[in-house]
């Protein structure tokens, strides 16, 4: 049980209350009014017309809030001083408050001041003097005075009713320690958030939740209690210039505006906390619908402020592994576009893993042409090829065109305010940023890569610039390698064919015919070698003229791939003479490939023939085999020439095969 009076002496006692006038009540009667009269329960303005009027009133109205609900209350007099009022039980079972205020707030509302001190027209300068002169204490002040009353009334009354709320404080307050610890201890960004979600439900019993994290350079609903998950959306711009208006890290209450921050939630009002670590913006937690208690929301802000330390580790360890994922995928997609010898696969591959890099669901690789002059679209991502390569970009024109020629790479946040671009954003882009890099190899610039459109909606940052440098730094002089490379290998081929016919010619039969002679030599096979020769080819020339020759030679090159077996090799040896080498192939079995050539040619129309000796363009052919015609280049080709020879002489259009002693046999068929 507590006596009114030791209470208050008590109180006194504190330093921290010196500001405040004390006063007490017992079943709404002033025990101790501090300004000596009966009506004035706070006194620190003395009489004047409106305290007297009005004072008592307030004071009444507190008192009844405050025992009724046993809980301390913060009200402000009419005058617009501020006072707080804290129930207590008396030793006689009576319902008593303990008032302390007469303060003002740090921000007093002036234009209130002076209508009251208008109204009080007689002693207004006065009024206004006084009220000047009240000390001026801000919200934790406030707190912090009712705090030390609470503190001190379970000191002077044991076990009494309204020493509840404190026990039940101290009891949030422990627990608010072990969530606290608890979810210091979390590994993931889901288990703290679920963590301080169930705390909020189960300790403050709060209605409506919702938890908003920064994602990147955007914000995120990452959870939502109470409310239907599919309900909440925010705009990330919204929530970032709602929190860029409120630097201090203080709860932000919104009531009219709640619908232009959270236009689907049904709700009156929303406490939302920022969530702030070393100044820097992590999201916040929204709480829908609630009349927190001061002290309550005290507590709520020490959880999610351990909740915003942890956010923070968790931040910092995810940033760590995913650099350390990245440098790893980096060393691999470099490795692998290694292996690549074709440019166009290089190339497509390049802008795939670049996308891929930096999240970007647009990319572009650009390359310097010929001329210098121009630069063509090489492979794209979220482009039409064909589309974009119908328009070449001129080197110092456009954004790429003039990277290409200055060498120096643009990262752009937002297209239309980067004074170095301010065009408007194209329609097809979905977001404002962008990359443009130079592609160099051997400090020449070869190209461009272009990367647009965050999947995530977000911008580019110098992370994605310092991980574009690296693999494109690579894939430069990869692109300049494969390249010449393929160069190397188109002139190399030029090299080897006939540009009539396309067919191979005799420089490459040779090389073909010693790796063919050593692996059948191994294997103990045969393989044979056939001599082609256009019949009175020359008198076909005089009468039908040389490009009809050229054309009929093109046409043969044609006829002797279609009868010629897919592993055998045909290649145009001299004028109107082909060699075909058949590999693994017996005598017998390279009579069915040349009567099937010699077939396929006499009954191929060719403009002109009727005038031929014969009425039309035929062949003779002459068939030799290794080992049995020889083991040398130059004695099969001979031992089939002379075959060949040996079917000219026998009428033409026919074929002979080799023999060696001479008794060729020659055979005309169809
Ligand atoms: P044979 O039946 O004895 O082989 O008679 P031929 O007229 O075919 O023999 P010859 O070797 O005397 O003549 C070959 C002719 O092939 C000579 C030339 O007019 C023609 N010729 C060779 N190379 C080309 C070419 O590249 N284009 C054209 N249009 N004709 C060619
Ligand atoms: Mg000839
Ligand atoms: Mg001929």
């Amino acid at each position: 049980m507590i006596n009114p009076l030791d209470l208050l002496e008590t109180l006194r006692r504190f330093p921290a209350l010196e500001s405040f006038h004390l006063g007490l009540s017992c079943e709404q009667e002033p025990l101790l009014p501090e300004g000596g009269r009966k009506d004035l329960f706070c006194g620190a303005l003395g009489e004047n017309a409106i305290c007297n009027s009005c004072c008592r009133t307030s004071f009444e109205k507190a008192f009844r809030d405050a025992t009724q609900d046993n809980q301390p209350i913060i009200f402000q007099c009419p005058i617009g001083l501020f006072n707080v009022a804290v129930p207590f039980r008396s030793d006689k079972n009576q319902a008593c408050c303990l008032f302390a205020g007469g303060v003002r707030d740090q921000g007093q509302d002036r234009p209130q001041m002076e209508i009251l001190s208008n109204a009080a027209s007689a002693d207004g300068t006065a009024l206004l003097e006084k009220l000047e002169q009240r000390p001026r204490v801000n919200r934790e002040q406030l707190d912090d005075a009712i705090a030390k009353i609470l503190a001190v009334i379970p000191a002077l009354a044991n076990n009494q009713p309204l020493t509840q709320p404190l026990q039940k404080m101290t009891q949030r307050l422990n627990a608010i320690t072990a969530i606290a610890a608890e979810i210091d201890r979390t590994h993931t960004f889901d288990e703290a958030i679920t963590l301080l979600g169930e705390a909020l439900i189960i300790l403050f019993d709060l209605p409506k939740i919702a938890v908003i994290l920064t994602e990147g350079d955007v914000f995120c609903v990452k959870t939502v209690l109470g409310m239907a998950n599919t309900s909440f959306k925010i705009s990330s711009q919204k929530i970032s210039e709602l929190l860029s208006c409120h630097t201090d890290g203080k709860p932000i209450i919104l009531h009219q505006e709640i619908d232009n921050f959270f236009p689907q939630v049904e709700a009156e009002r929303v406490i939302c906390l920022p969530l702030e670590v070393e100044e820097k913006s992590l999201g916040m937690v929204t709480l829908f619908d609630v009349d927190l208690h001061h002290r309550d929301l005290l507590l709520i802000e020490q959880l999610t402020g351990r909740f915003s330390a942890k956010l923070l580790r968790l931040k910092h360890e995810d940033e760590h592994s995913q650099s350390h994922a990245t440098a790893h995928r980096l060393i691999t997609m470099i490795s692998e576009l290694s292996l690549f010898t074709n440019c166009e696969a290089l190339y497509r591959n390049l802008v795939e893993m670049c996308c891929e890099l930096l999240g970007a669901s647009r990319g572009s690789l650009m390359l310097i042409d010929k001329t210098g002059e121009s630069l063509q679209i090489a492979a794209a991502r979220g482009i039409n090829l064909e589309v974009a390569r119908s328009a070449p970009i001129r080197m110092g024109e456009g954004i790429s065109g003039r990277v290409a020629r200055s060498g120096l790479h643009l990262l752009v946040s937002d297209i239309e305010k980067d004074c170095r671009v301010g065009i408007p954003n194209r329609p097809r882009f979905k977001t404002k940023s962008f990359i443009c890099f130079p592609m160099k190899a051997k400090d020449r610039i070869i190209g461009v890569l272009n990367l647009a459109d965050k999947e995530t909606g977000g911008i580019f940052t110098d992370v994605d610039l310092k991980h574009l440098h690296i693999l494109a730094g690579h894939a430069a002089q990869m692109i300049d390698r494969t390249a010449a490379l393929e160069n190397a290998q188109k002139l190399e081929e030029l090299a080897v064919r006939d540009p009539l016919t396309g067919l191979y010619n005799r420089r490459l039969l040779e090389t073909r015919f010693h790796e063919e002679l050593n692996r059948c030599s191994r294997l103990k096979q045969s393989f044979a070698i056939i001599m082609v020769d256009l019949d009175f080819f020359k008198t076909y020339n005089d009468h039908c003229g040389h490009i009809a020759g050229d054309n009929a030679l093109r046409k043969v090159a044609a006829l002797l791939k279609k009868s010629a077996r897919e592993m055998d090799f045909i290649t145009r040896y001299g004028g109107e003479e082909f060699c075909l080498m058949l590999p693994s192939t017996t005598k017998e079995e390279a009579l069915f490939v040349a009567e099937r050539i010699r077939r396929a040619i006499e009954n191929e129309p060719f403009p002109g023939e009727t005038s031929m000796p014969q009425g039309k363009l035929t062949t003779s052919i002459g068939i030799a085999s290794f080992p049995s015609d020889g083991e040398k280049f130059e004695t099969l080709v001979n031992a089939a020439d002379l075959a060949l020879y040996q079917a000219k002489s026998k009428g033409r259009n026919r074929l002979a095969t080799f023999e060696p002693i001479f008794q060729q046999r020659s055979k005309k068929t169809g």
